[in-house]
């Protein structure tokens, strides 16, 4: 059944700090609302909780791209069309360039944010599988001032994260250290656009001749919440793709995943069928590094 928008207040302050003072003064009483793509569906569907809503969607303060000899910064309120269309996270994080492109529509990616992608914190979100590949933080931010955290810190369960209800997520920033890695991303849904993924693996692999000197891998619904998953890594490390050792190495790789993945059934998927399919994206991201 649909919401009686009635009941729901929007509030939309004008700076950044406005907002931040909003949440100190009555912690946990307003939700922040940026593009809106997860809140409005809530409200359309009869689901949404919170009743006050704290537009951030304009502040001009959480929406950048900013480069820097290490690293990317980008603000939380920037949208997959600004990542999209930035030359520099083009040449530096391609995967998260990709998986900005199959986020939902063109119209969804011209209003949904990176932060929200985030924030909203599904197991199933696009970015966030590039995000743990390459090793992002967080920053976050309240009145009491800012904090950093290793992105892998961020999940802290299903729909759980590291947020307070007085922060609001403000930066992400990725190194920009992986020139010269192989890199490789996919996402596997009921069809090629406009699709949730039923899983996808984000992988980035540094070869020194033919041995995988070091891997790094982000996976979408492989768990409860986005997965780094250095199991996988750990057990390919060292490991050759020379032809005579590629399909053991590929045998290694699959018995990895098969391990450490805790995929959940829900509409979308079985959590065997997303093991199985995440399974055959790794293997081929390793059969891609000797062609
Ligand atoms: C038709 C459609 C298709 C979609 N397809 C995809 C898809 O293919 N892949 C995918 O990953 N997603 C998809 N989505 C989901 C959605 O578009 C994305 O998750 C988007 O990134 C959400 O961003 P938003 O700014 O709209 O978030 P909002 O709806 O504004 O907020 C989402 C959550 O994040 C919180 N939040 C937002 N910003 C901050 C912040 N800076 N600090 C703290 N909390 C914050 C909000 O309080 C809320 O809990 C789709 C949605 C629709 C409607």
């Amino acid at each position: 059944m649909r919401s009686d928008v009635t009941q729901y207040e929007l509030t939309a302050p004008t700076t950044l700090a406005a907002v931040l003072a909003q949440l100190a003064a009555e912690p946990g009483k307003h939700t922040p609302i940026a593009g809106g793509t997860e809140l409005m569906v809530a409200l359309g569907v009869g689901r949404l909780a919170a009743k006050s809503l704290l537009s951030i969607n304009h502040l001009k303060e959480l929406r950048f791209i900013r480069v820097d000899d290490d690293a990317i910064h980008i603000g939380a309120g920037t949208t997959f069309t600004d990542i999209r269309r930035n030359a520099d996270i083009a040449r530096d994080l391609p995967l998260l360039a990709s998986s900005a492109s199959w986020t939902g529509s063109v119209a969804n990616q011209n209003r949904g944010t990176l932060g929200g992608n985030i924030c909203n914190a599904s197991p199933a979100a696009d970015t966030p599988p590039a995000l743990l590949a390459y090793g992002a933080t967080v920053t976050l931010i309240s009145t009491n001032g800012t904090r950093t955290v290793p992105y892998t810190e961020f999940h802290l369960g299903y729909k759980r994260t590291a947020l307070r209800p007085d922060e609001l997520l403000h930066t992400i920033t990725v190194p920009r250290t992986f020139a010269g890695w192989k890199q490789h991303i996919r996402k596997v849904g009921t069809r090629n656009a406009q699709a949730i993924s039923k899983t996808a693996l984000a992988c980035l692999a540094k070869l020194d001749g033919e041995t995988i000197a070091e891997i790094r891998i982000g996976a979408a619904s492989l768990a409860d919440r986005p997965l780094r998953c250095t199991g996988i890594e750990a057990a390919l490390t060292g490991l050759s793709i020379a032809k005579a050792d590629l399909e053991a190495t590929v045998r290694a790789g699959r018995a990895a995943l098969a391990f450490e993945a805790k995929p959940i059934d829900d509409i979308r998927s079985t959590g065997r069928y997303r093991s199985i399919v995440a399974a055959n994206l790794l293997e081929e991201f390793l059969r891609s590094l000797v062609l």
